[in-house]
Order: structure tokens, then C-alpha cells, then sequence
């Protein structure tokens, strides 16, 4: 008999937990670490030099007042805990990286690039803004082949197209695997909740070996499945909203408004954010030239920064459909002028296109305003009811 989907999950806590010393051990062997700090930047270009990439986005409120002493206090919290944790020597993984990727996406980022500069060699992507502008797809690609250059610069090993494509297929494998656990939560009664399924993803970020952490998430796919067919297609005891949270990205440590909302009877169904299904939800062209497939899947992603950003509706409305979602909660954090602004469009497509009720939401890291939040989010659940 296999292992049950909570066993599972603790050993996803367990190996979050002990990502550190597996990184501290693989730079111990020799490997190098390179910090990203966004999904502009694949990780099977760093995987085929030979290297390991981590993400080092910040999570920890608690690195975010010695990163304003230098930058300003109304600024993004996700920068502002990177920036602390890198400039304290707080974050083991910024602590074993040999070398940064940055990329110009917002204006805070890009800024702060500059100052990381002083601590690590950093090597930033310029981003075009309109994918469908004419030679953008071409100008990702010359930035393509620059990273490439900077990371053999890192690690003296060439990206041969035949690396890229093995990469390619093995980050495609991590993705197929997502795609299946997510599954579960099209059901009427998904089994998992989508914290869990947060700290599930959050783990690829932190991963040096992939090999156990793949067989780990097929055995939670497998296991998800077992509990799918034992439900059964039963409705949920009593009446649960299914909410989509959407926005910017978020962590198992700055989850506070999908934690709030499942401990407010939300089902919560969706999340198609970085820290959600937007990074597995396609794949990889396995097809062609390598580096000319990356660059087109980099370029698509459909992200705030973008504009236009088509992409964000349409996924929207796609989720909306699988997933039989009934309401929609934008999250935003403070300062961040992209998926604020932004958030006018998803709100928008909710009222006139989608006829889903969606509840905005601008937020740090701090604790302070749990009590507001929660009002706010409990009325809202409730409306659905
Ligand atoms: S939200 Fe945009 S800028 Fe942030 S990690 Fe995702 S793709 Fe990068
Ligand atoms: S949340 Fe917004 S401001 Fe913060 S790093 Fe991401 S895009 Fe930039």
C-alpha cells in the first residue's frame, strides 16, 4: 500500500526545509549556483551548463526593515525581503549563488539589480514589453544567447542543443506531473487544498537533484488520483464557494490572503500565478531548436509587466471554465503598479465577460491588517453563498 497524500506532503515540508544543506552540499562538490528571480528565465538554460538554479524571491518580513535603510519604504515587499535577505547574508541561497540573472520586468527589479551588483557578478535580461511588437520575438532571442554566454562565462560548459532539448524534456516531465496533481481541483471535492499545493510547486524552485523530487510529486499524483476515485464524484458537505486567487506571486510564508480565504469557507480552486499554475501549466516546444523554443515560451508568459497582456484574460477566462469558479480574489502587493493597474482589466472581465464577483486586494507581508483582511474576505465567500 502506497503512502497517503499527508505523508507525502510532510515530506514536501521536510525537503523545503532541507533545501539548504543540499545546496550547501552541491557547492561543496563543485557545482555552481546561480540565483534567478523570476520565470523570464528558464532553468534548463542554467540545468545545461551544469549549474543550479534557485530562486531567490524573498519571502521573510523580517529582512524587510534593513532593506529600507537604503530603499524606499512604499515599495514592493517582494523586493524589499530579497534585498534584505541578500544585503544580512540571511538567505542560504543567495549566500551559495556564484552569480545572479536578473531582468528589466518592473522598474523596482531592475533598479535593484544595479545595487545586488556590488555583492554578486548579476547579468540582466532586457525584456520586451509587447510580444507581438515586430522584432520582439527576435530581441528575446539575441537576450537568450547573451545569458548563454554569461552562464558558460559561470561555469565554462556550452548549452549544446542536445543538453537544452534533455533539459527541455525533463523540465517538461516536472510540468506533465503538476498538470496531473492539479487536476484533482476541477472535481467537487478536490483532494488537496490549494496551500498544499502551494508548498508542492514552491519546491521546484529549490530543488538540486530533481530526480527524487520527481518520483515524489508522481507519487503525490498517484496517490491524488487513488483519493480522487475513492470521493467519487460527491458533492462537498455543506456549500463552498470555489475562488480563484490570482495576481502577484506569493509564497507558503506570504500566502496570508488564500490562507485567510480557505479558513473562510472558500474552496479555493485556482491560482494562476507564478507561485501558481501559470510556470506548468504548458509545456516546452520539444520540437526544433532548443533555445528558439524557450525563448517563445519565456516570451508568452503572461505577466503584469507585459503590455498588453492578453494572455492574463485569456487565462483567466480559461480557468474560470475548468476549474467552475464562482469568484475571483486579485491579489496585489503594495507598490506594485503593474498587477495594480492591471487588476482594473481582471475586474473588469469578471463583471462584464465572466459574471464572477471579484474582490481586490492591495497587501504586504505584515501581519497588521489579517483582521481587515479577513472581514473583507469572509463578506465575500459569504455573498457567494
Ligand atoms: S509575476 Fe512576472 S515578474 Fe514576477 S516572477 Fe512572475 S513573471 Fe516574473
Ligand atoms: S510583485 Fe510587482 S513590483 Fe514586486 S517584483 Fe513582482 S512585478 Fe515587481
Amino acid at each position: 500500500m502506497g503512502r497517503t497524500i499527508g505523508e507525502i506532503l510532510a515530506e514536501v515540508d521536510q525537503r523545503l526545509e532541507w533545501a539548504q544543506i543540499r545546496f550547501k552540499e552541491a557547492k561543496e562538490s563543485g557545482l555552481k549556483v546561480i540565483g534567478l528571480y523570476c520565470g523570464y528565465i528558464p532553468f534548463e538554460l542554467v540545468r545545461a551548463v551544469g549549474a543550479i538554479p534557485v530562486s531567490l524571491c524573498g519571502s521573510d518580513a523580517d529582512a524587510i526593515p534593513s532593506a529600507e535603510l537604503e530603499l524606499p519604504r512604499n515599495f514592493c515587499p517582494l523586493i524589499k525581503s530579497s534585498y534584505g535577505l541578500a544585503i544580512t547574508d540571511t538567505c542560504p541561497f543567495f549566500h551559495f549563488a556564484d552569480a545572479l540573472i536578473g531582468e528589466t520586468t518592473c522598474d523596482g527589479k531592475k533598479k535593484v539589480f544595479e545595487l545586488l551588483a556590488r555583492l554578486r557578478p548579476v547579468h540582466v535580461m532586457q525584456l520586451p514589453y509587447d510580444k507581438n511588437a515586430p522584432g520582439a520575438l527576435d530581441q528575446w532571442r539575441s537576450e537568450m544567447k547573451r545569458v548563454s554566454e554569461f552562464l558558460v562565462g559561470v561555469t565554462g560548459i556550452e548549452p549544446t542543443p542536445e543538453r537544452l532539448s534533455a533539459e527541455i524534456y525533463y523540465e517538461n516531465e516536472l510540468r506533465r506531473v503538476l498538470q496531473r496533481i492539479v487536476r484533482t481541483f476541477e472535481r467537487p471535492v478536490p483532494s488537496l487544498t490549494w496551500t498544499q499545493m502551494l508548498s508542492v510547486r514552491s519546491l521546484t524552485d529549490f530543488v538540486v537533484d530533481r530526480a527524487p523530487y520527481l518520483a515524489l510529486i508522481e507519487e503525490l499524483a498517484e496517490a491524488v488520483s487513488v483519493a480522487d476515485a475513492a470521493v467519487g464524484d460527491a458533492s462537498t458537505s455543506g456549500r463552498m464557494p470555489r475562488v480563484l486567487v490570482t495576481g502577484s506571486p506569493m509564497s507558503p510564508e506570504t500566502n496570508k490572503v488564500m490562507r485567510i480565504a480557505e479558513e473562510s469557507g472558500a474552496l479555493v480552486v485556482a491560482h494562476d500565478a507564478c507561485s501558481g499554475t501559470k510556470m506548468f501549466d504548458r509545456l516546452v516546444d520539444e520540437e526544433g531548436d532548443p533555445l528558439d523554443a524557450l525563448t517563445r515560451y519565456t516570451l508568452y508568459i503572461p505577466c503584469a509587466c507585459m503590455s498588453p497582456n492578453d494572455g492574463r484574460v485569456d487565462l483567466l477566462r480559461s480557468s474560470v471554465s475548468t476549474y467552475g469558479v464562482e469568484g475571483v480574489i486579485d491579489t496585489v502587493w503594495q507598490a506594485c503598479h503593474t498587477f495594480n493597474v492591471e487588476s482594473v482589466i481582471v475586474q473588469r472581465a469578471c463583471r462584464e465577460e465572466l459574471n464572477v464577483p471579484c474582490l481586490k486586494i492591495e497587501t504586504d507581508y505584515s501581519a497588521a491588517d489579517e483582521g481587515q483582511l479577513r472581514t473583507r474576505i469572509e463578506a465575500f465567500v459569504e455573498q457567494m453563498l
